[in-house]
């Protein structure tokens, strides 16, 4: 009976009870369809030889063809290995085993011929190959391909036969099996024809045994736009759905506060960025739909700015508005700058965080009870049961990398009939069409031009033996009145290395400023929070000149008079994180600098990454570079899971078939948002399929 794509795996010849049940476990591999869906990783050419006198690639594969000369069993106590020598008239190579070779042992002869195939590895005095594929004459479908399939695999399934040429094997058979005319086709003729594309089935077979480059080149194109499309689908849908069916409150017009705080006490001219994302949210905030906005902006592009008169306009439209911080220390600079702001309007914003208590906490609560009191800023003290609102209709979180997707629905409970309006701000750079392509249930606004007359932030790099000239130059600057931050590196699991580290650095600056004509604040994780908090408040304050941290200082904090940010194992830190870091200086009119002290050897990608810090200070350059060298891995927290785990396309090659893509998806779903054109069928069972929560997965 020919396979269909829905057929149980063991129905694949040489896939018995045992190793389907391993398949299942541990690749979720059930149908032939998610086996025909594992993609090979690369190719290699198995038709072409290298004489072993030429490979020279340590960690390269090669295939060589030459006569086993040599082969020894040898026992050191206990365990046992097998070594072999490959010759042809270039050179000699040794080959090694360490487990289950017996039945290698059993087909060896010397002085036979054979061709082998593996990883080239330099043991110090000659080339080694341990565990080499063999072609056997006798393995029928070993025949040399120009573009052989290689598979990931694992330890584990390595060892119960999967390894690349045990999922080789099995795909091979599999598709022999199968009836091509029974794979069913997922794209409509209509797109197919438009990007002329090869068909499915087509894709299927020679994705994984292709006839010639050509071809690979066009299944693979195909294959990787259909998965980038079929994510961008669902997520147009869920957005499309989300707009039609949740309303929102509607704020239609300014009031007079507004306008008299636009017209006469803003402290600046908005810049052409800020407008533009203001209008964004004030549409919005019309449209009687819910917000659910990202505003993306590097460090010092003033989103708090547009936070506030999105929160006058929800107050003008008789709706309170809260803003939440993630920290103490940030919830307590917003809550002064806004207030500062408000001041010649006569409006006021309360603060409550956890250090707000007793009787001051007691009123605050009421008075947001009532409605009388129409902002607050806060930190996650906001989102508890006793905090109750008259009317929230505006929400607001900072720096959202550190608030899940469940906090914001605990304060979406806390509003009125409808849910709260909500705005995301961040200042993590990602480029604009990622951006969009990530956060598929938010809409993107981005602020991509700073206020103007900004000093850059002169960015240097130093080592070592520069140490004191850098020293007597944090001292010229702090004579003028200046502030410093130092800040080491924290990873995790060195923990406390990294805390040995920032204590011998703080002995040794204590040598150089000395108490008490120096203050040195200290901060890091082993803190207790209000201790840190007071050492941060010391600093924010002006009362000690030099800040040495770990990276635990907050993000977005504001101190214009700090002046030098010194970055010590720069080449430790990620380059957004590096980008975080120097966007904490350079907010004061005077010049400041970032130095980035490195040992003096440095990796490639670590070299890459203090060159692009020291020739740029566009967060979104930062961002692409950052994105090529690490991958869109972890850019944070809001993505919803599951949405990289692409098997074939890559977010970061293939940026022009994403934009292709979601070009695509806008176009069908705003003409067919419920996907009900006949033509459009194949597209709605997708849409509707069991896989819902990973757009990623083609099925
Ligand atoms: P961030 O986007 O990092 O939160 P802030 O809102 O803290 O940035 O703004 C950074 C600084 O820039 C603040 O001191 C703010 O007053 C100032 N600022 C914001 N917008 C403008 C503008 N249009 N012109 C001049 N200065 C501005
Ligand atoms: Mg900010």
């Amino acid at each position: 009976m020919a396979l269909k794509l829905d057929s149980p795996i063991e129905y694949i010849k040489g896939v018995g009870p045992q190793r389907g049940k391993l398949l299942r476990d541990l690749l979720a591999i059930d149908v032939v369809e998610k086996l025909l869906q594992y993609f090979p990783y690369r190719y290699v050419d198995k038709t072409r030889f290298t004489p072993i006198g030429e490979a020279i690639q340590d960690g390269q594969f090669y295939q060589f063809r030459g006569k086993l000369t040599e082969l020894h069993e040898k026992k050191f106590g206990k365990t046992k290995r097998l070594t072999g020598s490959l010759t042809d008239v270039t050179g000699s190579l040794e080959l090694l085993w360490f487990q289950h070779y017996d039945w290698i042992l059993d087909k060896l002869a010397i002085g036979q011929e054979y061709t082998i195939f593996g990883k080239l590895k330099w043991s110090g005095y000659e080339w080694t190959m341990a565990h080499p594929e063999i072609n056997f004459s006798s393995d029928q479908h070993q025949q040399a391909l120009r573009w052989d399939p290689v598979y990931s695999s694992t330890e584990k399934l390595a060892q119960k036969g999967f390894d690349s040429r045990g999922f080789k094997k099995i795909i091979h058979q599999a598709l022999q099996q199968i009836d091509a005319s029974l794979i069913p086709e997922t794209l409509p003729n209509y797109i197919l024809e438009k990007f002329k594309l090869p068909g499915r089935a087509e894709c299927l077979l020679n994705i994984h045994f292709p006839k010639d480059e050509h071809l690979l080149a066009k299944v693979r194109q195909r294959l990787k736009f259909e998965e980038l499309f079929a994510m961008q689908l669902k997520m147009q849908h869920n957005m499309n759905l989300r707009k039609r069916k949740s309303k929102g409150y509607v704020m239609a017009n300014a009031d007079r506060d507004y306008h008299e705080f636009l017209d006469k006490h803003l402290p600046f001219a908005l810049t052409n960025a800020q407008t533009r994302v203001l209008e964004e949210i004030q549409s919005d905030l019309k449209s009687g739909t819910q917000m659910n906005r990202l505003l993306q902006g590097d460090v010092g592009s003033g989103k708090t700015i547009v936070a506030l008169l999105a929160m006058l306009w929800a107050a003008g439209n008789g709706y309170q508005a809260c803003l939440m911080a993630p920290t103490e220390v940030l919830a307590n600079q917003h809550h002064q700058s806004l207030n500062e702001l408000l001041a010649p309007i006569k409006m006021r914003c309360a603060l409550l965080t956890s250090q707000v208590k007793g009787s001051d906490r007691k009123q605050i609560l009421n008075v947001l009870k009532t409605g009388e009191l129409p902002f607050i800023v806060g930190t996650h003290a906001l989102i508890e049961e006793s905090v109750q609102f008259h009317k929230l209709g505006l929400v607001i979180i900072d720096e959202q990398h550190r608030f899940g997707v469940e906090q914001r629905a605990k304060l979406w409970s806390k509003s009125g009939s409808l849910p709260p309006h909500v705005l995301v701000m961040t200042a993590t750079p990602i480029p604009r069409t990622l951006a969009m392509s990530l956060y598929g249930d938010l809409d993107v606004s981005v602020i991509d031009q700073l206020p103007p007359n900004r000093k850059p932030v002169k960015t240097l790099h130093f080592t070592e033996v520069l140490r004191g000239k850098l020293y007597e130059f944090m001292k010229k600057q702090i004579a003028e009145g200046r502030q410093v931050y130092i800040v080491y590196p924290l990873i995790e699991e060195s923990e406390k290395l990294d805390l040995e580290n920032l204590e011998m650095g703080y002995e040794k600056l204590l040598e150089y400023f000395p108490i008490p004509s120096y203050q040195i604040s200290v901060v890091h994780g082993r803190l207790r929070p209000k201790d840190k908090d007071l050492e941060m408040q010391r600093f924010v304050k002006g009362r000690t000149h030099i800040m040495v941290a770990t990276t635990v200082i907050e993000v977005g904090v504001n101190v214009p008079n700090a002046s030098i940010m010194v970055i010590e194992n720069a080449e430790r830190f990620g380059l957004s994180q590096l980008h975080q870091l120097r966007g904490r200086v350079g907010r004061g009119a005077d010049q400041s600098y970032c130095v980035l002290m490195t040992s003096d050897s440095l990796s490639k990608d670590a070299a890459e990454r203090i060159r692009t810090m020291c020739s740029t200070q566009d967060g979104f350059l930062i961002a692409e570079a950052d994105l090529k060298l690490r991958g869109p891995g972890d850019l944070d927290g809001t993505r919803q899971s599951g949405l990289l785990e692409l098997k074939i396309a890559d977010i970061v090659e293939d940026q022009t078939l994403l934009q292709a893509a979601r070009k695509l998806a806008e176009a069908i779903i705003r003409r067919d948002p419920d996907l009900e054109n006949p033509l459009n069928q194949v597209l709605r069972n997708r849409i509707f399929e069991k896989n819902q929560n990973n757009p990623g997965i083609i099925s």
